[in-house]
């Protein structure tokens, strides 16, 4: 593991497996220099064990980057576990998940992502307390966090087409959204309501047909909805779809959406900004359903006060992307190197409370 190109000197990596639900899971703690490390657990069928690590190491950091980005008292962690789990296993599987977390003592803190939902989270909250994203009282945020990661997504994309196109609107402006799950459905609904065209795909047509009925959007298929004549492209599905092949390839201005690790390499990203797109870097355009259970977490979840903190995604993506123009770095490296310059403040500040003591 410590040759692995993903390994970022993680704190702890926790590799579980328990064979009486056949639980297979990774738990990788990225750092904890800001707080607990906090981010979701994904539930997916891995083609090997390999690449589940990798994904629980990439997307760990990322969880870091996306905290310290946040302005949040929180670390970086995610976790993995190894799909498929047969229905008839599912709840004993996610007991045991329960169980491998509550043995990290705090250090890590569990939510929702791909694959598994707040019932699912409600199932793990049976064998540990260092769970977030269950449901919420009314006039408090809690429970699903996707609408806003979307609401956070949509003021993103708004400070990015001020930021190429110099309006503060988006009507009539067309957008390609990837994915119509949890995210992109609710980021359409965003999205329509402020008379934007939409263009839309997912692997599931059941979904595509509902969003194109609800919001006149268009159709295309998964394998086009990158390369669409569009002003916007959302990625909102998996991570890895900005290949260099489709960053060479894509027709819209801007890149903005909520999925994970969007770049496939760093390449992608040095082409985008070759080619003179504007990318949002995924975690910090993502991070309104952190932010959501970050408030969750601390108790400070009065809704109107977590909409607040989601929306000043917009004005920390502006200040990005001025950075990048006026230094010519692109979007995602000024990201990177603001993220890691707080993380490494909050670990110098930490040795000095630890040296006083
Ligand atoms: P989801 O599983 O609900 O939705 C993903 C959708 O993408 C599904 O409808 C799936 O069918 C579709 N999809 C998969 N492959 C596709 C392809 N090749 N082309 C088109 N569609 C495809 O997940 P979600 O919660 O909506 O999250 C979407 C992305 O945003 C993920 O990368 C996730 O990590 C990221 N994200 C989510 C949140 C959140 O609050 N849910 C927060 C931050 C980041």
């Amino acid at each position: 593991m410590f040759d692995h190109p993903d390994y970022d000197a993680h704190e702890k990596v926790l590799m579980v497996e328990d064979t009486a639900s056949g639980l297979k899971a990774i738990i990788a703690v990225h750092s904890t220099a800001l707080g607990a490390a906090a981010g979701g657990c994904r539930l997916w069928a891995y083609d090997s064990g390999v690449s589940a690590l990798g994904d629980a190491l990439r997307l760990s950091r990322g969880m870091s980057y996306k905290n310290a980005m946040a302005n949040l008292p929180m670390g970086g962690g995610k976790a993995v576990i190894l799909g498929p789990v047969p229905n008839e296993k599912r709840e004993a599987v996610l007991e045991a998940f329960g169980r491998a977390v509550d043995s990290l003592d705090g250090q890590y803190i569990t939510a929702e992502d791909v694959g598994v939902s707040v019932a699912d989270m409600k199932i793990v909250a049976r064998t540990t307390g260092y769970v977030s994203g269950l449901d919420a009282a009314v006039g408090k945020s809690g429970g699903d966090p996707s609408p806003f990661t979307a609401r956070g997504v949509r003021v993103g994309i708004e400070a990015a087409v001020k930021a190429r196109f110099g309006r503060s609107d988006l009507a009539g402006l067309k957008i390609a959204v990837q994915g119509l799950g949890h995210v992109g459905s609710y980021l359409c609904e965003e999205l329509f309501n402020l008379g934007a065209k939409l263009v839309v795909a997912d692997i599931h047509t059941d979904r595509v047909e509902e969003i194109c009925d609800r919001f006149g959007a268009e159709r295309v298929s998964v394998d086009d909805i990158l390369l669409q004549p569009v002003d916007v492209v959302a990625p909102c599905a998996l991570g890895g779809t900005i290949s260099e092949d489709v960053a060479q390839r894509l027709h819209a201005t801007i890149v903005a959406g909520a999925a994970n690790n969007q770049l496939l390499t760093p390449q992608a990203g040095v082409i985008l900004g070759q080619r003179g797109i504007l990318y949002a870097p995924d975690y910090v355009i993502n991070a309104g359903g952190i932010i959501m259970v970050a408030g969750e977490i601390s108790g400070h979840n009065d809704e109107a006060h977590i909409l607040g903190q989601v929306d000043a995604i917009g004005p920390r993506l502006a200040d990005i992307f001025a950075k990048a123009k006026s230094t010519n770095v692109i979007t995602n490296v000024v990201a990177d190197s603001m993220a890691r310059d707080k993380i490494a403040a909050a670990k110098k500040a930490r040795g000095k409370m630890s040296e006083a003591a």
